[in-house]
């Protein structure tokens, strides 16, 4: 797959082709099964060349919390990658927006370390600066692997997320980013409309070539890190993120013409999510009675709260739960815009300062962020 660049390149995306998105049933024990089918149906070229398999590290947590991709997914591509001929296989993540759940950490907790079977490396430590839309930043910096891989693997997680709706393979490239990039650019941003802008100029600079998503145990709810999990019993595959995160969208009962991220990476070219140009090899489940984020709705698209939400105008904040919360200080270290201070013993968010980024209910680690 070419890496997009700036201002070319990206027209070519625009041909009229059929997309193809995999859904398999699967277990974490026969997950294999999946990941072969996945490899045949989207083969990659991979023979001596260097492969690069990221998994979504949102942060330190243990698998049972599902808020990472799950490490028998990881064990299995890697090992059907190894059956492949690479000349070197790497595996990573760039966990966290500033220090929270370094690098490390993150991947022996959630047991991606050991799924990773030696191949890990931290992806934060070589990096190398790249042009980037100037409505944001002149340039960012990025995982130089990631950049000079020959195959890009991208495993994201079903999962949902208060400020985007939905994660899955176009969000999981935010990844490329290190640390204290991220933060920074939620702040540019400024408004949650822009930040979708951000995460499609982000995706592009580096398409993956194949995704490949826990679907085993997803989340609902107050998504990325809910405690409402989902047994779903699927793997996803494709080649494309757009086609991927369409059906993802549909089996939420969402219409991904309505989720601005989708909209943006279909009008660049980068796929089309319409069901129309969408293959599915499997069968396609609308989940009954899915929990969608608190901003999500049934009919998102006429939703007004999400209108007010793009828009920056909503009333709806994050709130800490003082039942759960453990005046920890995490989300005020992570907050881009210092909207947060302790007060007594739980944090309070400053309206006028918060850009609704939601990072810090994205980050706390008991659960303890709503949004109301
Ligand atoms: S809301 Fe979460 S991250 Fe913030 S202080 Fe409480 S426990 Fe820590
Ligand atoms: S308070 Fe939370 S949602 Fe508001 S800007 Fe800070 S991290 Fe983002």
């Amino acid at each position: 797959m070419p890496v997009a660049v700036m201002g070319e390149g990206v027209d070519t995306y625009k041909e009229k082709i059929m997309h193809r998105v995999m859904i398999h049933p699967a277990s974490y024990t026969s997950c294999r099964e999946a990941v072969d089918r996945a490899f045949e149906l989207f083969p990659q070229n991979i023979a001596q060349k260097k492969v690069v398999i990221k998994p979504n590290v949102l942060r330190a947590s243990t698998a049972q919390e599902h808020i990472v991709t799950n490490p028998a997914l990881l064990r299995a591509v890697v090992e059907k990658v190894e059956t492949l001929s690479p000349a070197r296989i790497i595996v990573g993540d760039n966990p966290g927006l500033f220090s929270y759940g370094d690098n490390e950490n993150s991947f022996e907790k959630t047991g991606l370390m050991a799924a990773a079977k030696g191949y890990y490396k931290n992806l934060g430590n070589t990096t190398q600066s790249l042009a980037f839309h100037p409505d944001f930043m002149p340039e960012v910096v990025v995982s130089k692997e990631i950049m000079d891989a020959d195959i890009f693997i991208s495993l994201p997680k079903f999962k949902t997320h208060g400020l985007t709706v939905m994660t899955g393979a176009v969000k999981n490239s935010y990844g490329i980013l290190p640390g204290a990039q991220k933060a920074r650019l939620h702040r540019i941003a400024g408004t949650p409309a822009r930040f979708h802008e951000v995460i499609v100029e982000v995706f592009r600079l580096r398409v993956p070539d194949l995704f490949i998503m826990d679907a085993v145990v997803g989340m609902e709810g107050n998504g990325p890190s809910s405690p409402d999990l989902r047994h779903i019993g699927l793997i996803l595959a494709s080649d494309n993120a757009v086609a991927m995160d369409g059906v993802v969208a549909r089996m939420m009962g969402l219409d991904p013409g309505a989720l601005r991220f989708l909209q943006k990476a279909k009008a660049m070219g980068l796929g089309d999510f319409d069901s129309q140009m969408v293959q599915i090899h499997g069968q396609m489940q609308v989940l009954t009675d899915f929990k969608l984020p608190p901003l999500g709705g049934e009919a998102i698209a006429g939703n007004p709260m999400i209108q007010e939400l793009m828009n920056n105008k909503t009333k709806v904040r994050p709130k800490a739960d003082p039942e759960f919360c453990t005046a920890c200080g995490a989300c005020i270290d992570q907050c881009p815009v210092q909207a947060l201070t302790m007060e007594e013993t739980f944090p309070v968010v400053d309206a006028n300062i918060c850009i609704t980024c939601f990072c810090c209910q994205e980050i706390c680690p008991e659960k303890a962020m709503t949004l109301t």
